[in-house]
């Protein structure tokens, strides 16, 4: 007998099974909107301008590929401060690292958590990105779900994320999106950031923003409002962040965890815990993508082109938004919503339906990737939910 039966099997990732089912699919005209990447008017993922050239100039230029230490690029990491915090410089109370990717921040935060406060409690607005809830409890979190988006009335509970917050206890920690829900598009605004921000502060609750997508929702100062209120009001907190979606470097990897402590001395004590955090997890993160980000940024003219680019990834976003809301009033909340992702209000049969008779890819819940549409494309998929109706 094995000695690993006593594995119990693990469910596949519903995603990627439907890609494999949409591939497989001979119709013409069949529509993906299940996979969470960018997609242009062609239907690709592209390499984008700025990142093709700065990755032409690595190939040149870079001379060695020694080992950077835990931090990772320290260049990357700086550069980043400016486009997330803007002109606020934190100085020495700011502190972090690179990361693999969005999750490697996520995890290493809520591993930092864990250190500080073991009883801490993470309150999670549901839905939330399915792939928070094994993150956070790999650390051995406890987890506070409570509602932020009702899905069949597409409406935002902002007081239910208040009252929830108004309970909390000392310690607990927030878990927000910084912008750009996914799953629900939904964000707050200005406002109802700072009235959360003032309970955090108030009550003791730690900030975690999670920025996935910023300069994909509203454009990139506008996007990291969020971020910027909160960190102003509460006076410290954790961002995990990501270049993934933003600079389309997926595969590669690129994230950063920042920190803010209320004074020097203690982002001194939280940065010596980051590195021997990530020591214990992936010892040093990878360095291409995050090379690539460094020389965008610290290139006026790359960053000008990456930044054009971007623009037309955001219009061409919010171009199909308009299309769906202009074509079906059922489908109206969604040009209030922000970034690639909405859910709809469908029953997994629904979406059944949709894959068998029409062609079109979602998984289960009824998330939508509205970059997965083209405005050729939107006729036909108003009409396909028209006909589950
Ligand atoms: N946070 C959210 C809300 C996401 O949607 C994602 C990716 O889908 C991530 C974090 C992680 O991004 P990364 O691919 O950089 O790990």
């Amino acid at each position: 007998s094995s000695l690993f039966e006593a594995l119990a099997p693990q469910p596949a990732d519903a995603l990627l099974a439907l890609i494999g089912a949409f591939r497989n699919d001979p119709r013409t005209g069949k529509i993906d909107v299940g996979v969470g990447v960018y997609r242009d008017l062609e239907g690709r993922t592209p390499v984008m301008r700025a990142v093709k050239e700065a990755e032409r100039r690595l190939l040149e230029e870079q001379e060695s590929k020694g080992y950077l230490g835990p931090e990772g690029d320290a260049g990357f990491f700086e550069a980043l401060k400016p486009i997330i915090f803007g002109a606020t410089d934190h100085a020495d109370r700011l502190t972090g690292l690179q990361t693999p990717g969005g999750t490697g921040a996520l995890r290493l935060a809520a591993e930092l958590i864990a250190r500080l406060n073991p009883q801490a409690r993470i309150l999670l607005g549901e839905p939330t990105w399915p792939n928070h809830h094994p993150i956070l409890k790999a650390a051995g979190l406890e987890l506070a779900p409570y509602e932020h988006f009702d899905v069949p009335s597409q409406r935002l509970n902002f007081a239910q994320a208040l009252e929830t917050f108004n309970q909390a206890k000392r310690g607990d920690v927030a878990l927000l999106h910084g912008c750009c829900h996914n799953p629900v598009g939904a964000d707050f605004d200005a406002a109802q950031w700072q009235a959360l921000a003032v309970v955090m502060r108030d009550r003791g609750i730690l900030p975690l923003i999670d920025l996935a997508y910023q300069g994909l929702g509203r454009g990139l100062d506008e996007d990291a409002q969020g971020v910027r209120i909160v960190l102003d009001v509460v006076g410290e907190g954790l961002l995990a962040y990501s270049c993934d979606k933003n600079f389309g470097l997926y595969r590669e990897r690129v994230g950063a965890l920042y920190a803010l402590s209320r004074t020097a001395d203690t982002a001194a004590i939280v940065q010596s815990n980051l590195l021997s955090l990530a020591r214990a997890n992936w010892s040093m993160p990878p360095d291409h993508g995050a090379a690539v980000v460094r020389v965008i940024l610290t290139d006026p003219a790359l960053t000008e082109d990456w930044k054009a680019e971007l623009t037309e990834m955001r219009e061409r976003i919010r171009s199909v938004r308009d299309l769906l809301a202009a074509a079906d009033p059922a489908l109206a909340p969604l040009k209030g919503q922000q970034g690639m992702f909405s859910t709809l209000p469908l029953t997994p049969q629904q979406v059944a339906r949709l894959r068998e008779e029409r062609g079109i890819y979602m998984p289960p819940s009824g998330r939508i990737n509205i970059a997965g549409l083209t405005p050729d494309a939107v006729p036909a998929f108003v009409d396909a939910l028209a006909s589950l109706r």
